[in-house]
């Protein structure tokens, strides 16, 4: 029986707490923050239910074999995820793949022949994505070498180019086609993933009805059955080092002893912070960790409306909603746009339209999401509070501005508002200037040399990377990924 010392209450330090516990081990969680979860979770106010981090998950088949395996599945209530998407005058409530084809051609039906040729592309690239998926007859497994050969065949071809570049090779990029299918993930994701995307936006999206924060706290009451710590409001300060062996933890002035050391946090904090020698990283790998760019954040707002839900639901018809009104120039790269909220697509999502219990009765919450610029107007305010609050303001209600397209006299029916910015998901994730999911999705900015692989090893004996830092794009599937690889290394 080992003494594991994990940092961090995220899907990873969740899962990896469950697993070796369960094995018998002796583990405990520290949590900087009042509640379990970090993106997986969501938070109360006034009666309504926000989610704090990601609104949903893919990768269904891992994900819930591993609830299974930690006895927790049938507590959690999963439930499939569907986007409506409206651009200009599309409007598509997409199902599948072909809905959302369907519909575009639709819109665009000057621009059919590039169209045509775009989506013969994307259809291979998502055909060569299912042929991965594990073999379920004995056809499949005979086939499935040549699907292999076919589908890294793709990944090479697109291995450095963007989306953005991708979708230019069939569109002006003045078109309607081009500015709707440049953005239909993150800003300059690989194109090597658009397969991926697809797949999971049309086959293998999910979300928990009762709110994402209810699947943390059913781990997290599990973990404690099993004899696991979970230390709320506990921020590790430092990763005890002896002779380069991680040997413990400090955190609030105690030292906490450990055989293992699990990371299930910040990558560049990780190494640049809490490691008390930092000595044990070669200078190159603490130059890359540093530079190293990071994938978006998010800028949200969260409105607690006077709304029924009958009224909410007529709005949006679906929970999650993307949005643009088809003008979009808004441009991620220039950070010192002061209009760009103005311009930017939104997605928004109603907690309270997946269950009407995630608001007080007769009234309906929402939440406005939009990608800001990295460090926009001097990482919001360079410090100021002043202007930290007007850029924040401002952002808030250009966006509140946007959705009353959608939801007509939107501000009239605002009973609570709040918003978070980049600054605010760092300071309750502590992910580096509030990365959404870990490293940056650029495939020629990777951290890893693979975009899918799990590295959770460190030049420290003994300390491992438990969150989705140790997969390039991070992610519920890869945070739970990284977990399962620490637990294979735990004696
Ligand atoms: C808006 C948004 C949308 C997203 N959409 C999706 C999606 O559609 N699909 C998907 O798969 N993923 C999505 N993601 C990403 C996904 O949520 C994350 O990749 C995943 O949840 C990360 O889990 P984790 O366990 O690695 O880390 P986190 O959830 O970041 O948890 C880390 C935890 O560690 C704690 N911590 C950090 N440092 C310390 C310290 N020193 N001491 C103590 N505690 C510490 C933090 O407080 C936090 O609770 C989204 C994220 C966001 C923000």
């Amino acid at each position: 029986m080992s003494k594991i010392a994990i940092i961090g209450s995220g899907m990873g330090g969740l899962v990896a707490g469950n697993l070796l516990a369960k094995r018998g081990h002796k583990v405990t969680i520290f949590e900087s923050h009042v509640t379990p979860g970090g993106y997986t979770s969501g938070f109360w106010r006034k009666g309504f239910y926000f989610e704090s981090g990601t609104l949903s998950f893919e990768s269904s088949e891992d994900v819930f074999k591993v609830m299974k395996d930690i006895g927790v599945y049938d507590k959690i209530q999963f439930t499939r995820q569907y986007v409506r998407w409206i651009f200009a005058e599309l409007d598509c409530l997409a199902y599948s793949f072909s809905d959302l084809k369907k519909a575009v051609l639709e819109a665009c039906p000057s621009e059919k022949e590039q169209l045509t040729n775009y989506y013969a592309e994307v259809d291979r690239m998502v055909k060569a994505m299912l042929s991965m998926r594990r073999p379920s007859n004995v056809f499949e497994a005979i086939g499935f070498p040549l699907n292999l050969v076919k589908t890294m065949r793709i990944f090479k071809k697109y291995r450095n180019t963007t989306l953005p570049e991708f979708t230019a090779l069939y569109f002006d990029e003045d078109s309607k086609p081009y500015r709707l299918l440049k953005n239909i993930a993150y800003p300059d994701m690989g194109a090597s993933l658009i397969g991926a995307v697809m797949l999971m936006f049309f086959e293998d999206y999910w979300t928990v009805r009762t709110g994402m924060r209810s699947w943390a706290d059913v781990l997290a009451e599990n973990f404690k059955s099993l004899g696991g710590e979970l230390k709320l409001k506990s921020e590790v300060d430092e990763i005890i080092t002896k002779n380069g062996t991680a040997v413990g933890v400090r955190s609030k002035g105690n030292d906490f002893e450990a055989d293992y050391v699990i990371s299930a946090s910040d990558y560049k904090k990780t190494f640049l912070k809490l490691l008390d020698d930092k000595t044990l990283i070669p200078q190159e790998l603490r130059d890359k960790i540093e530079k190293a760019p990071v994938s978006e954040s998010f800028f949200t707002v969260y409105l607690g409306l006077n709304l029924p839900q009958e009224k909410m639901k007529e709005y949006l018809r679906k929970p999650h909603v993307f949005y643009s009104n088809g003008r979009s120039d808004a441009d991620i790269y220039n950070s010192n746009d002061d209009n760009y909220f103005q311009k930017a697509w939104v997605m928004l999502y109603s907690p309270s339209l997946m269950n009407p219990e995630l608001a007080p009765d007769g009234k309906s919450s929402l939440m406005i999401q939009s990608m800001p610029p990295y460090k926009w107007m001097n990482n919001w305010g360079g410090g100021d509070r002043e202007t930290y609050k007007r850029l924040k303001d401002k952002a808030k209600n250009a966006l509140i501005d946007k959705t009353s397209a959608v939801v007509p006299d939107l501000r009239e029916y605002i009973e609570f508002d709040e918003a978070a910015t980049p600054l605010t998901y760092e300071r309750y994730t502590h992910n580096t200037d509030g990365a959404s999911s870990a490293w940056s999705w650029n495939p020629n900015k990777r951290f890893y040399e693979k975009v899918f692989g799990i590295d959770i090893k460190t030049p420290i004996r003994n300390l491992y990377i438990g969150s989705c830092w140790a997969n390039q794009i991070g992610g519920v599937p890869g945070a739970i990924n990284a977990a399962l690889e620490c637990v294979k290394k735990i004696k």
